[in-house]
C-alpha cells in the first residue's frame, strides 16, 4: 500500500488522558480513533493487526473443530430473564428499548443466545459434542473505559460455546481450548501465563484465565517460583473500587433463581448481619446422584467441617442458621445434614464437578452465616481465597515461595456445567432415550483487547514493536526522497517485486523531510525497514530490523533472495 494514499493520521503527541502504552501508541500511529468514551474507530493500520489477530484465532479455532457462526448482538431481554441476567447482569448490561416498546439489550456474552439455539436444533446425543464460536463486537458499559483497546465499551470478542453428552467429552474439549488458547498467544507473539481462576483444594480445574505479564496489567497474579502453580489475585484498584459498589458481583451473576442478597461485598452483608467476615469458605456444587448439592468447604480445608445442603435450582445454601439466612435472601433452605467425611467429599468431587460457586461465611459467636453466594460463569473464588497471600508466602502446591506479578486477562476458559441449559430447559436425548441438560463449556478471548496487549510488551521509547505475525505490514519501504529520479525509480520498483512475491508492504512514497518519514516509520513499528536513499545510484538499499536496530546494505536486486 502507498503511504501517501493511505489514511495514517500519526500524532507526535497525545493528551494526558491516555496513560498506558498502547493506547498513546495507537493513537499516535494512528491506529485508532476514540468516538466516545471505550468506543474507538480501527482505522485502516489498526484494523489490519486487528485482522491479524483474528485469523490467528480462527485458525486455531477450526484446527480443533470448532464451527464458526454469526450471533445477533441484539438480544430479546426475554431470553436473559430466563437465566436471571436481564436482572443480575448489573450496570454493565446496555438495555435499549424498541419501537414497540419492547426490551432488547446489546450482548455482552453470549450464552443464552447459543443455548436458546441448541435447545430448538439439536435434540439428540448423536449430535454431541459441539463447538460453535463467533468473532463478533460485544457491548459493556464500563465503569472505568479509558485504557484504549484494553476496556473498551464495544470490544471485539471470539467466544465459543461447546456441548456435550458427559463431562468426559466436556474435559476433552476444554483442553484441545486450553491448548489452542496456547498455540494463538505464542503466535501473537505474548509472553503470558494460564492462571487457575479456581485455586480451590478439591476440584478445581473448572477454570483458566490466560494473562498477558505487563506492569501495566489490571490484574495481580500469584506465581510460584518453582511450579507452574499461578493464580490471579484481583487486587487492582479499580476492582477493589468497583466491589464496594452495591451491585450483584461478578460479571456474570446468578441466575434468577439463584438469590444474592443485595450487597456485594463480604464488609456490608457482615455489617447487615452483625457478624464478622472472619470465614471464608469455598464451595463446589456438584452433582450426586442427579441432585445439585453445594459443598462447602471451611478455610482451613478440614474436611470433617464440610456439610452439605440441597441446593435445588441452585439456590443458596447456609451452614447453621436457617433462619437468618432466609430472611436475607428468602432463599429455600432445607438441611441435607453434614456429610464429615473425606471419602464422602472425594466421591462427589469424582462426580463430575457441575460448577461453582463462592460462599463466605461469616461468624458470630457459634453461628454461621452464608454471607454471600456467587455463582457464575465468572466467579474467581481464588479471590476470597488469596485475599491474604502476601509474597513470600508457600506455594499451596509445592511450597516454594510466591512471588507477585501483574497481568492483562486476554482470554478465559471455563466450564460452565448445567448451568445454562438447566435454566433454559435445553436438553437433549441420551443414549436410552432420556432427557439430559447439555453440559456446557465457553471460551471467550479479546481479540481487541490482544492488540493492545501486544503493544504493552511490544514497544520502546521511539513506539510499537510488532512481532511479525501480527503486524499491520512486514516490510516498511522508504524512498528518502521522491524527487530524486533514481531513487523514485528504485523504490518504485522494489514495490512492484516485494508486492508480487505476497509481502505485505507499506510504501512510504510520501513527499516528506527523511526525518519524519523515519520518526513514523519508528513509530507505526513495522518489522523490517529497506530505506531506498543516497546509494541507490550504487544500486544498494539500507535494511533495518525495527527490534534490534540491527541494519545493513543490500544489494538491491538481491533484495527479495536476502529477506529472512
Ligand atoms: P475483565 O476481568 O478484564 O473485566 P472479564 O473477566 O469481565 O474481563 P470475560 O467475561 O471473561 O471478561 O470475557 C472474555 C474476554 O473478553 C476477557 O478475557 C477479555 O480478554 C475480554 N474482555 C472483557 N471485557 C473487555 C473489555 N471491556 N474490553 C476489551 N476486552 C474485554
Ligand atoms: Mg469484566
Ligand atoms: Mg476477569
Ligand atoms: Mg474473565
Amino acid at each position: 500500500m502507498r503511504q501517501k494514499s493511505m489514511l495514517i493520521p500519526t500524532l507526535r503527541t497525545v493528551g494526558a488522558e491516555a496513560e498506558m502504552a498502547s493506547h498513546r501508541l495507537m493513537l499516535r500511529a494512528g491506529m485508532i480513533r476514540q468516538l466516545a468514551a471505550g468506543v474507538y474507530t480501527y482505522l485502516p493500520l489498526g484494523y489490519r493487526s486487528l485482522a491479524k489477530v483474528e485469523q490467528i484465532v480462527r485458525e486455531e479455532m477450526d484446527r480443533i473443530g470448532a464451527q464458526e457462526l454469526l450471533l445477533p448482538a441484539l438480544n430479546p431481554a426475554e431470553l436473559w430473564q430466563e437465566t436471571g441476567r436481564w436482572e443480575n447482569y448489573g450496570a454493565e448490561l446496555v438495555k435499549l428499548k424498541d419501537r414497540h416498546d419492547r426490551d432488547f439489550l446489546l450482548g455482552p456474552t453470549h450464552e443464552e443466545v447459543i443455548t436458546d439455539l441448541l435447545r430448538n436444533e439439536v435434540n439428540s446425543y448423536k449430535k454431541l459434542p459441539l463447538s460453535l464460536y463467533q468473532i463478533q463486537t460485544k457491548f459493556r458499559d464500563e465503569r472505568r473505559p479509558r485504557s484504549g483497546l484494553l476496556r473498551g465499551r464495544e470490544f471485539l470478542m471470539k467466544d465459543a460455546y461447546s456441548f456435550h453428552a458427559d463431562r468426559d467429552s466436556l474435559d476433552a474439549t476444554y483442553k484441545d481450548m486450553y491448548e489452542a488458547y496456547h498455540r494463538i498467544f505464542e503466535r501473537c507473539g505474548l509472553d503470558f501465563r494460564a492462571v487457575e481462576a479456581d485455586a480451590g483444594a478439591i476440584g478445581g480445574k473448572g477454570t483458566h484465565e490466560f494473562m498477558v505479564m505487563a506492569d501495566s496489567g489490571e490484574d495481580t497474579l500469584a506465581l510460584c517460583e518453582a511450579c507452574d502453580y499461578a493464580a490471579n489475585l484481583e487486587m487492582a484498584e479499580a476492582k477493589r473500587e468497583e466491589e464496594t459498589a452495591v451491585q450483584p458481583a461478578g460479571d456474570i451473576p446468578a441466575p434468577e433463581k439463584a438469590v444474592t442478597p443485595k450487597a456485594s461485598t463480604i464488609e456490608e452483608v457482615a455489617r447487615f448481619l452483625d457478624v464478622k467476615p472472619i470465614q471464608v469458605v469455598k464451595s463446589l456444587l456438584f452433582v450426586a446422584d442427579e441432585e445439585p448439592v453445594l459443598v462447602l468447604v471451611r478455610g482451613d480445608h478440614d474436611v470433617n467441617d464440610v456439610k452439605v445442603k440441597n441446593v435445588l435450582d441452585a439456590t443458596v445454601c447456609e451452614l447453621a442458621d436457617e433462619e437468618t439466612v432466609r430472611r436475607v435472601t428468602g432463599a429455600p433452605t432445607g438441611y441435607a445434614g453434614p456429610i464429615g467425611l473425606k471419602e464422602d467429599v472425594k466421591i462427589l468431587a469424582d462426580h463430575a464437578v457441575k460448577g461453582m460457586a463462592e460462599a463466605v461465611v461469616g461468624a458470630n459467636e457459634n453461628e454461621h452465616h452464608l454471607l454471600h453466594v456467587v455463582p457464575g460463569r465468572d466467579f474467581e473464588p481464588q479471590y476470597a481465597d488469596l485475599r491474604n497471600v502476601q509474597e513470600g508466602d508457600r506455594c499451596p502446591r509445592c511450597g516454594s515461595r510466591i512471588r507477585f506479578a501483574r497481568g492483562i486477562e486476554v482470554g478465559h476458559v471455563f466450564k460452565l456445567g448445567t448451568r445454562y441449559s438447566e435454566a433454559m430447559r435445553a436438553t437433549f436425548l441420551d443414549q436410552n432415550g432420556k432427557e439430559q441438560p447439555y453440559i456446557m463449556g465457553c471460551y471467550g478471548i479479546g481479540v481487541s483487547r490482544v492488540v493492545a496487549a501486544i503493544i504493552e510488551q511490544h514497544h520502546d521509547d521511539n513506539g510499537i514493536l510488532w512481532p511479525l505475525n501480527v503486524a499491520p505490514f512486514q516490510v516498511h519501504l522508504i524512498a528518502v526522497n521522491m524527487k530524486n529520479e533514481e531513487q523514485a525509480k528504485l523504490a518504485e520498483d522494489l514495490y512492484a517485486q516485494l508486492q508480487q512475491a505476497g509481502i505485505e508492504v507499506l510504501f512510504d512514497d510520501r513527499q516528506e523531510r527523511a526525518g519524519v518519514k523515519f520518526k513514523d516509520a519508528d513509530l507505526i513499528g513495522i518489522p523490517l525497514r529497506i530505506t531506498v536513499g543516497g546509494k541507490a545510484s550504487e544500486g544498494l538499499v539500507e535494511y533495518k530490523f525495527r527490534r534490534n536496530g540491527e541494519s545493513g546494505d543490500l544489494v538491491a536486486g538481491e533484495l527479495l533472495s536476502q529477506l529472512p
